[in-house]
């Protein structure tokens, strides 16, 4: 008999509006064991799963929801992890409504089978039971990797290539690993103790790490080279973009990363704790639409500010965050101004921003992206008083290890050209991926380059002789 549809998909708990704002902890509080396995049953098992064609690590989507759904937890992390290094993370921060959920066949109902959430809920159970345990040790090759870049895209690269006996190690610029993860992201939508977790596993498995190591400054990759039989360079996307207007440089006007950093990674948010001091800003403007302009408008609102205001020159349709976080931040407060402009940014005789002057937008006809341009209206500029501004336009690949590595062949925008099905670069030895080649992308595409890469760095090593 065929299975009966249930198109209805578990709502997951989360802290209200009014709480959340005024704290610092995670939003959503994941499923329970019962609304994890109700979730799970209501999978078709579909013989040919159009969630796992959708998924850039192509994971056995259904394989891990039918543990879930009798209740084999253990198993299904296996499955899981098996082409996921990094659960917890994804589950909590993949757009999944555009990649597995959106490819469910449950979809064109309208009852998509919640699988970030199921993902999340197998990678936080394991949390609950204790250190992840090594299995097993592979046998070692004898051939050795650097990867520069602790992000998702090199921890991937790590995870895979040590797990087939080359010796890795990593250089990371920070003092923390993790990328994005840790600087950019906030303690809200992702505990750093996630991360940190998944990169003890890899500390487990015998990846070397070293911090505070700047490629292109402490070390050059063709320095590297010399002790190393391959490179794979995931340095990001970490050089923020300004709209060159008048008033950048004033105090108070920040770039995404400096203020998220500041929050993150330096631990801003719980000064005096730490010794990141923050100033109490009560009008701040956010000036951008994805989901680093989300972050840092929920960030501002956490730390006392009276009014949060999103400035965005498209409108609602057009604004490129996920769905679920553009809800999040209208249910905490967040004013969002659409069809607006700033043009610049006026300051007191402290130099410190005091107005916005910004110019209302229509839109015309679409881009080269697909969406309808946004138009300025003439004449039609006003002043907005703010105490702060934070552009989150967008970022590009930092230039310094492209400029210290004679031969690597670089894009219009920076980013390392490398070929998309192998991450190798016109540097022989030299690989790259993430957000240093695509520009600034997502978790799991920077997850699913790290992972080509990998196995074209294997087959590479395969090639070896043994000295
Ligand atoms: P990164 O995560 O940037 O890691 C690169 C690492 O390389 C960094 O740690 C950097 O310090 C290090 N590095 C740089 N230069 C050097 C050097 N010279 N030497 C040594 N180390 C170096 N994606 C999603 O899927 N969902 C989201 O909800 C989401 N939200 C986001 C929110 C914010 C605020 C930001 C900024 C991004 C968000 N993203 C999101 C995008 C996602 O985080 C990135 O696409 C992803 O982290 C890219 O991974 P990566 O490994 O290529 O680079």
């Amino acid at each position: 008999m065929a299975k009966k549809l249930d198109l209805t998909r578990r709502e997951m708990p989360k802290q209200t509006a009014e709480v959340r704002r005024q704290n610092f902890e995670e939003v959503a509080l994941g499923y329970s064991v019962k609304l994890a396995r109700e979730e799970a049953k209501r999978c078709l098992q579909c013989k040919k799963p159009h969630c796992v064609d959708k998924c850039p690590v192509e994971i056995d989507i259904p394989g891990f929801i039918q543990c879930i759904a009798e209740g084999d937890f253990g198993k299904g992390v296996s499955v899981l992890k098996d082409k996921n290094l990094l659960p917890a993370v994804c589950g909590r921060v993949c757009p999944q409504e555009e990649q597995c959920e959106e490819g469910c066949i449950l979809n064109k109902k309208g009852g998509e089978i919640a699988i970030g959430r199921l993902e999340r809920f197998l990678a936080d159970w394991e949390a609950t039971q204790g250190d992840s345990k090594v299995l097993r040790k592979p046998e070692k090759t004898g051939r050795k990797v650097a990867v520069v870049g602790g992000g998702p895209a090199g921890l991937t690269v790590a995870g895979d290539l040590i797990k087939l006996g080359h010796a890795v190690t990593i250089y990371e610029a920070l003092h923390e690993m993790g990328g994005v993860l840790v600087y950019g992201i906030p303690e809200f939508r992702l505990p750093k103790v996630i991360v940190k977790r998944e990169v003890d596993y890899l500390r487990k498995l015998g990846v070397n790490i070293y911090t505070d190591f700047v490629i292109g400054k402490t070390r050059t990759v063709d320095s590297l080279l010399e002790e190393f039989d391959a490179i794979f360079i995931g340095s990001g996307a970490g050089l923020p973009w300004f709209m060159q207007i008048p008033g950048e440089n004033l105090n108070g006007v920040y770039s995404a990363n400096e203020y998220l950093t500041r929050m993150n990674l330096m631990k801003g948010y719980l000064f005096p704790e730490y010794n990141t001091p923050v100033k109490n800003h009560r009008n701040v403007a956010v000036v951008g639409g994805g989901n680093v302009a989300m972050d840092c408008a929920r960030t501002a609102l956490r730390l006392g500010a009276r009014e949060v205001q999103i400035i965005y020159r498209r409108s609602r349709q057009e604004l490129p965050a996920r769905e679920e976080e553009i809800e999040n931040a209208e249910e905490e407060g967040v004013v969002f101004k659409f069809l607006t402009l700033p043009v610049k940014y006026i300051g007191d005789e402290n130099g410190w921003v005091t107005e916005i002057e910004c110019l209302k937008m229509e839109l015309g006809e679409p881009d080269a992206s697909g969406r309808r341009r946004p138009v300025p209206i003439e004449g039609s500029n006003y002043t907005i008083p703010m105490d702060a501004v934070v552009c989150a336009i967008g970022n590009s690949p930092n230039p310094l290890v492209p400029d210290t590595t004679p031969g690597l062949d670089v894009g219009k925008w920076g980013n390392i050209k490398a070929d998309e099905e192998t991450g190798k670069t016109s540097r022989e030895k030299v690989w790259a991926g993430g957000d240093v080649v695509s520009g600034a992308a997502t978790v799991i595409l920077a997850m699913g380059a790290g992972r080509k890469a990998a196995k074209s760095i294997h087959s590479y090593l395969q090639t070896l002789e043994l000295d």
